[in-house]
Parts: structure tokens; sequence; C-alpha cells
């Protein structure tokens, strides 16, 4: 037993009182700490010189929608986003090494299934010298990321429209980056044919194939799913839950198969309010729009109407500058690019290729007794019977008035006159039928030449224009071939 002069016990007491106050002020320190971590927004994580995390706050728990023994270790990295995870660790495990303070960004799936973007900044903590492991806080901060994609993606997307980018190509870059601003998104654009009403596949990178092949067999119509709903009511159509949905229950074999759950889909309007397609957005769970969802459809919508109109209009000037506009064949300017390129291959391959002219005989009369308009419809007759016997690489131009000029890659002079006397012959019994009671008959005379590796388009057409000159001469109605190339 020790026993304590009084001075002794006095001090002693002293000093228990020093502790008792010092160890109710720590206590008081990391209560506060406590509340404000637990009341913070942001959401603060803790690791030890192990690497592992043994400590999330309540903002971090709620939002991931986990218990802390989930997210413990390295359990939090489950709730990553997939592309992100090795960059997340990468990051991390160098700030560790270099004991450093880090940033990453990468997105986190909150209780509700949706990413979302966070910025995490990291430090290395201290007790004294020794180093004990890793702080962090970590943002939402989806709303400006979001607006940062989504304006990147409109402005790469319209310099490629200014560019006469090809249309696919456009309506990837705006799929892929709504898919990057929304990534638990799997979004298509389809094309609404006018004519036909069938929903062609625009761009679905992260759709399977099979179901955007059967997608493309449906006609629009109310009721087939949201996309054949909306390109035909102009509204957005939302499927919450596909499989409760009256729109989808023919399809959810496919939706099934697909791992797809709910589908947003908008109308893409043009300039002048004509309906050009669809843009949808499917989640793998049931999903409802949120405000802002709303917002980035009809942005995606507006975004890919313009891409649509422009190729179309586009599509419609080519036509217009390459095509005669009364029988849809090649122009003369586009005959002649092909026929140099043709001389071109044949310089290079030897493989044979030939040119036919053809000139309708007497035509002038047709036009004399039955009128002009007569005439005409004579014309494109003569043009489409011409058109269904072509192959794939022929080229059919009209080169005149009622001259036509045909190019037969892989065709020699042989050949050429072969194809040319069947198509002779098949006019002259063809009957035109030029009205509900009127139809007549025509013929026609054919001037071949074979292409020779040494002659110019020039050359070779002056050649055909020969051969015609002496079927007219002797008698029409009749297929000759250029003097050199004669059989
Ligand atoms: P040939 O057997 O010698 O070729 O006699 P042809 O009457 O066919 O030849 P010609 O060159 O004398 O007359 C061509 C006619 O083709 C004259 C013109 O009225 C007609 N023609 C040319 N272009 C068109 C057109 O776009 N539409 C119509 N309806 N007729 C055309
Ligand atoms: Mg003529
Ligand atoms: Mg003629």
């Amino acid at each position: 037993m020790i026993t304590l002069n009084e001075q002794e016990y006095k001090s002693l007491k002293e000093q228990a009182e020093q502790l008792n106050t010092v160890t109710d002020e720590l206590t008081a320190a990391l209560s506060l700490l406590q509340d404000i971590s637990e009341s913070a927004s942001a959401m603060i994580w803790m690791s030890g010189s192990d690497q592992k995390y043994h400590y999330f706050n309540q903002p971090f728990l709620e939002f991931t929608g986990k218990q802390l023994s989930e997210l413990s270790g390295f359990g939090w990295i489950e709730t990553v986003y997939p592309e992100d995870i090795s960059r997340c660790i990468s990051t991390y495990r160098k700030a560790f090494t270099a004991r450093q303070r880090f940033e990453v960004i990468y997105r986190l799936k909150r209780h509700d299934g949706e990413y979302r973007w966070i910025i995490c900044h990291g430090a290395p903590r201290f007790r004294g010298e020794q180093f004990v492991g890793f702080i962090g806080h970590c943002l939402d901060f989806t709303e400006h990321k979001r607006n940062e994609i989504l304006e990147q993606t409109r402005s790469e997307a319209l310099s490629q429209v200014a560019t006469g980018m090809p249309l696919k190509f456009i309506l990837h870059t705006i799929v892929s980056g709504i898919e990057k601003a929304k990534p638990e998104a799997l979004c298509s654009i389809q094309l609404l044919e006018p004519k036909t009403l069938k929903l062609k596949n625009g761009a679905a990178p992260s759709l399977p194939d099979f179901y955007t092949q059967e997608v493309e067999k449906l006609t629009a119509e109310i009721g087939i799913g949201c996309c054949g709903t909306a390109a035909v009511t102009g509204e957005i159509v939302i499927a919450e839950d596909i499989n409760n949905h009256p729109d989808w229950q023919d399809f959810l074999h496919l939706t099934q198969k697909a791992g797809l759950h709910s589908c947003w889909s908008a109308p893409i309007f043009s300039s002048q309010g004509e309906i050009l397609g669809t843009f949808a957005i499917y989640h793998r769970e049931p999903h409802s729009p949120g405000k802002e969802d709303f917002t980035i459809i009809r942005h995606a919508a507006e975004l890919a109407g313009i891409a649509i109109e422009r190729a179309r209009d586009t599509e419609q000037l080519n036509r217009l500058a390459t095509t005669d506009y009364l029988t849809g064949l090649a122009n003369r300017r586009v005959f002649f690019q092909r026929l140099e390129a043709e001389i071109s291959r044949v310089q290079r391959s030897l493989n044979p290729a030939s040119l036919l002219m053809l000139d309708l005989d007497h035509f002038k009369d047709i036009n004399d007794r039955f009128g002009h308009a007569a005439g005409d419809t004579a014309l494109k007759t003569f043009s489409d019977i011409i058109r269904q016997r072509l192959r794939d690489t022929d080229v059919a131009a009209r080169v005149g008035g009622e001259e036509f000029a045909l190019l037969l890659p892989g065709a020699d002079a042989e050949a050429a006159h072969h194809f040319a006397e069947s198509l002779r012959n098949v006019i002259e019994l063809t009957e035109l039928h030029l009205g509900d009671t009127l139809s007549i008959q025509l013929t026609v005379s054919i001037g071949i030449a074979e292409i020779t590796p040494q002659s110019s388009a020039e050359q070779v057409m002056s050649r055909a224009d020969q051969a015609l000159y002496l079927a007219k001469n002797s008698g029409r109605n009749r297929v000759c071939r250029a003097a050199d190339d004669a059989a």
C-alpha cells in the first residue's frame, strides 16, 4: 500500500481532473467530427494503411443503399460503373504508394440503379509521422457532367453534319453521347420510311442485333411498342415497365430475350413538322423518366432531326445532280465519269467491258401522232425495261432526248452483242401502254463498242456512235458493232 502525503495527493487529484477534462474535450471533438461527417452533404470514406476501406459516412451509405459491411474492404468496387473500375483502382493505388492527394471522376451506382457522375478527392492521413491511410470525400456532380457531355455531343454532331459525314456516323455520335451521359441507358434511333412506315435502324450500338432486326420488320402503328406509337402520333411514349404495358404484350419474347424492361420513345421531327423517326431510351430495369430525362430525350431527338433532314436534302440534291429527271437513269455527266473509271479498271485488270449507244427509231413520229406527254411516257417505260435487265455493276444513262447509253463491265463485244440483241428483241415485242386505251410498239437501234485499254472515253463513245449510225443506216431496229470490233 502506498501512502501519499497531502501534497502528493493534491497533485495527483489535479492530474486526474486534467485527464478527465482532456477526455471530455476529446470525446466532444470526436462527436463533433462525427456530426460533421454524418451531416455533410459530401460522401466521406476512410481507408487504413492496408489500403482497405473501413469507414463510409451515412450519406455514402444512403446514396448507394448499401450497408457498411457491403462497402468495406473493396466491396465499394461493386457499385462503380464497370468501365471506370480499373481507372479508379489504379488512381487510388498510385496515390497510395506515393502518399499523395488524388482526384478521380467516375460513375457510381445510386440506390435506384442510376449511375451518377462522382468527383472524389482523396488525401493521405498521418498520425504524427506515421502514415495511417487515406480519407476522401465524394460529390455527385452529374448535372454538371451531363450538361458538359450533352454540349460536347451537340457540337460534335453538328460539326459532323456541317462537314457532310455519313448519316449513320452522326446518329452513332448522338446515341453514344447520350449513353455516356446516362450510362445505364441503351439508346436507339429509328428512321421512319415514309412510304412503307417501316422503322429502319439508324443507330443502336448497345441493343442486340436480333432485336433491331426484328424491329425493322414491324410497321409503325399505334400499339406497336413505344416507337411505333410515337412515330404515328408524334407524342413521347413512356413504358415504365414493358412487361405490364399494353403496347408491348406482343413483343415480350423479344424484350425479355434482350433484357429490356423500360422504354421511352420520342418522335423525331423535321423543321417542317414531318415525323422522320424516333429516338428511344431503354433500361434493363423498370424505370420512369425524371424531368431532366425529358430534356435529354427532346435534345437528342432535335439533334437527330437536324442530321436526318440534312442527309435527306443532300441525298435529294445528289439525286437531282446525277440523274435524269424524266427517267431516273444516270445523266450524261455521271455516265461519262463512270465510263472513265471503267476504262481505268480495264487498263489495270484487262477485264473486258463494252459500251452500248441506243436510239429509239422514228421517235419523232410518236410525238407527232400522240403528243409530247405520250412520248414522255414511252421514254419512261423504255427506261424501266432497261433497268429491269441490268446487273448491279451495269450503268444506264439517258444521254440525249431519245438516246441512251449502257456500260457493261465484264462484257466483251460478243457478250455485249448478245445482251443488245435480246434487249432489242424485247423492245420490239413489248407493247408500251401510253394510257388506258393507247398502246404502241417501238423499236431501237443499238451501236456497240468494246472498251480497249488505250482508248479515251470520247473515243469509245464516238466508236459506239458510229456503230449506231450504221444500225440506223442499215434499216434501224438492229444491233451493229464498231468497225474494229465487228465479228
Ligand atoms: P431516228 O430513227 O432517226 O432516230 O428518228 P427519230 O425521229 O427518233 O430522230 P430525231 O432525232 O429526228 O427525233 C428525235 C425526237 O425525239 C425529236 C424530239 O421531239 C423527241 N424527243 C427528244 N427528247 C424528248 C423528250 O424528252 N420527250 C419527248 N416526248 N420527246 C423527245
Ligand atoms: Mg436521236
Ligand atoms: Mg431516234
